[in-house]
């Protein structure tokens, strides 16, 4: 097992810093971002998958001695370990004037069933995940004492692979986890600290790991030791594998073994904050601990244990929303509602919707929103959506009172923006323009800008995409065993200079990745135009139970090898966070379609504006509050697609948004791009890049959306007006 010790002690003497930076994820988004670490040894950064831990442990003593014997290395090292410690170790941040009762020893501790900090650390699937990540990164930067509970899963989320006939196939390769940054945390006695629970009627042991993100310990549990059962220690094998009972497994660990582990480590949270509903069972943890501390009834403590705790929903839909039936419910809790002192009729109906519905399944949802003061959406749309989906729980309430409001997600900036992009910020809004991304004077500031600057660095990031594209599809290619011309041919996939669109999440029906080949002609003369041809990047996974997702990626994979397109249309492979980063840095355009109301913020787009690229997506989510409309009745920031038509006939939808969506490229888009003045640089296209930036840079971040969290939610006094039906109503 590699430990932050064992790097150091590998490390010729000017170079022991680097131990500490390759533990703290904080590097990730510091100005000098890979190069550190990537100056090293190119090839080992890549094949270590941008593991700093595992590159170090790799890299011969040879190459170690010879950077240190480099002085402008060890200058660099020193300047950003200089950084880090003043990082670590400054006081006066924001979090400390605002909200100076949110202590280390009474911080948030924020619980999430994944969380993408980096691609080295594969335990996220998708936006949830990114978003908890960037959650953590901001409060981090804002100086919010935080702790953070998730899950350590031995094989992460699973991997996708495309067979030749464009079918998914899924697959899962183990974490290396005695290379990863994370470090087992120990007991005084020097061994694995424990918490021990009762799951499927066995003792489990649950041990911790500690990742360390800037100064926010996040905090993983594992059940894979050697004295658990065979069965159990795959508890924390996948993310969001298996049926419902590993589901109702997981989140027992995550939500009860969570609140354990705060304890055992001496954490007393100010607020549990459950992002999602998967850790709600945590609320009963916390009552009962305030039980055997007080003696007292459920019925008793319910308003102190809502008074610490907190809800964000992310899930539009209904049958999106975690439910168990009632015998999975006896088969993991009939040995937990006599500690609560509950009868079983009692506890169930914690989970529980309605009176006297025996068939009412224990909702995840429900039972968060029973146990906490404050609950939000996460866009303005989604709030409203989310009021109307669950007053059934406020019978007194108008709709409009139910106490669900909405903080609209954003995005990390400093994790986001292409180091090139960064420069240029630095260069025209101030060197300590990351410190001040919610300040929109600041990004007025853009104006300033040279189109041509701004252009030759957008270009630059487009061919780092196409580059990066190339490979994945060569790699593809080969590995599926194509035609040599097919593999060869893959280094002349995409072009630099023509009109580029990205399109990456999750292949779920509801995305309609398919919308814009509907009209396949329509869809053929605007990509395989001559004069003005345009070119689109895929990218995303099916759930591998989801055959309907996995069926939309085979008809993308189809429409990749029409003859007239061959060199426009790219799928990459198996999504992650670095691909996400080269899309999301490099597209001209990005392209969201999912059927309204469904997405219930999105992020991918934010990213894409901190860069210059411009929004193309369905008004849903978060770009209902982005999109702006100019004097000529027309977008400024970008385009609405299918602009507020609303249908309950989802054909229908789905050919009124299709249709809009090729006038738009035909009429809008695409003439845009290409008019150029006589050096080629299209003015209007770039003024529209600056709007892009100027109107959603200062809103659509987590600096903007963690100040809102910790005034609105986290701090003391801001309890929800109305209690949801109590649960001791219904029995
Ligand atoms: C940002 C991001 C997402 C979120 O996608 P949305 O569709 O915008 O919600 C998913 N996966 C990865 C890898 C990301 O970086």
């Amino acid at each position: 097992m590699t430990t932050i010790e064992h790097l150091r002690a590998k490390l010729p003497f000017p170079l022991k810093r680097l131990a500490d930076l390759a533990y703290n994820y904080w590097w990730s988004w510091t100005d000098d971002r890979v190069s550190l670490f990537r100056n090293i040894d190119p090839d080992k950064w890549q094949e270590s998958k941008h593991n700093p831990v595992e590159l170090i442990d790799s890299t011969s003593y040879v190459r170690l001695t010879q950077l240190a014997n480099d002085p402008v290395y060890i200058k660099r090292l020193k300047v950003l370990a200089q950084q880090f410690d003043n990082y670590m170790a400054s006081t006066d941040t924001w979090a400390s004037s605002v909200a100076p009762q949110i202590t280390a020893k009474n911080p948030v501790a924020y619980f999430c069933a994944e969380f993408g900090i980096h691609e080295s650390l594969p335990i996220y699937s998708g936006g949830l995940g990114i978003l908890a990540g960037d959650h953590l990164k901001s409060s981090s930067d804002l100086g919010v004492p935080m702790v953070a509970i998730g899950l350590l899963y031995r094989q992460g989320y699973f991997h996708q692979k495309l067979n030749r006939q464009g079918w998914q196939e899924d697959y899962y390769i183990d974490n290396p986890f005695e290379r990863m940054p994370i470090e087992l945390v120990k007991n005084d006695r020097g061994e694995a600290l424990t918490v021990e629970m009762e799951i499927r009627q066995r003792r489990v042991k649950v041990q911790v790991w500690v990742v360390r993100v800037g100064r926010v310990n996040l905090y993983l549990l594992d059940t894979n030791r050697d004295d658990n059962d065979a069965v159990d220690r795959w508890l924390t094998g996948h993310l969001y594998g298996g049926n419902l009972d590993t589901r109702i497994a997981q989140e027992v660990l995550l939500g009860i073994g969570g609140v354990r582990v705060l304890k055992a480590l001496g954490i007393e949270p100010a607020v549990h904050h459950l992002n999602e509903g998967h850790a709600a069972f945590g609320t009963l943890e916390v009552a009962r601990l305030e039980i055997e501390r007080t003696g007292k009834s459920f019925y008793d403590i319910e308003a102190s244990v809502r008074d610490r705790c907190a809800f964000t929903t992310h899930t539009p839909v209904p049958a999106g929303h975690d439910v168990f039936s009632s015998d999975l419910m006896d088969s993991y809790f009939a040995h937990y509602w006599p500690t609560l002192g509950l009868s079983r009729e009692q506890f169930l109906a914690l989970g529980a919707r309605r009176l006297g519905d025996p068939w009412e399944p224990f909702g995840m949802t429900v039972l968060a929103l029973r146990m906490c003061r404050a609950a939000n959406g996460v866009s303005k749309l989604h709030g409203e959506v989310s009021r109307k989906m669950w007053k059934i729980l406020y019978p007194e309430q108008p709709e409009d009172k139910v106490p669900i409001g909405h903080i609209t997600n954003g995005v990390h900036a400093r994790t986001w923006t292409a180091p090139l992009m960064a420069d240029l910020y630095s260069e025209y809004l101030g060197e300590d323009w990351s410190t001040r991304v919610s300040d929109p004077q600041m990004w007025a500031k853009l104006d300033g800008v040279p189109n041509e600057e701004l252009w030759w660095r957008h270009q630059v990031l487009k061919e780092r995409l196409i580059a990066h594209t190339r490979s994945k599809v060569k790699a593809a290619r080969s590995d599926r065993s194509e035609e040599q011309y097919r593999i060869d041919a893959a280094d002349r996939l995409l072009d630099p200079k023509i009109l580029t669109i990205g399109f990456a999440r999750r292949f779920s029906l509801y995305k309609r990745a398919d919308l814009i080949v509907r009209d396949a002609q329509r869809a053929l003369e605007i990509f395989g135009n001559s004069q003005r041809p345009v070119q689109i990047v895929f990218a995303g996974k099916a759930h591998p139970q989801d055959e309907e997702g996995k069926r939309l990626i085979q008809r993308v994979m189809d429409w990749c090898k029409h003859p007239n397109l061959i060199d426009r249309v790219a799928l990459i492979e198996d999504y992650n966070i670095y691909t996400a980063q080269k899309l999301i840095q490099g597209v001209d355009v990005w392209l969201n379609n999912p059927r309204r109301p469904l997405e219930a913020s999105g992020t991918s787009g934010q990213k894409v504006c901190f860069n210059g690229g411009i929004n193309f997506s369905v008004l849903d989510g978060w770009w209902c509050e982005g999109y702006q409309v100019g004097a000529d009745g027309k977008g400024s920031n970008g385009w609405a697609i299918g602009e507020d038509a609303n249908t309950s006939d989802q054909e229908l939808q789905d050919r009124i948004d299709s249709q809009s969506l090729y006038r738009l490229l035909e009429e809008e888009i695409v003439p845009l791009y290409y008019d150029r003045d006589e050096n080629g640089i299209p003015h209007r296209w770039i003024e529209m890049m600056k709007a892009s930036i100027k109107t959603n840079a200062p809103l659509f971040n987590t600096d903007r959306m963690i100040a809102d969290y910790v005034t609105q939610i986290y701090a003391p006094g801001t309890a929800a007006s109305a209690v949801p039906v109590r649960a001791s109503a219904l029995v």
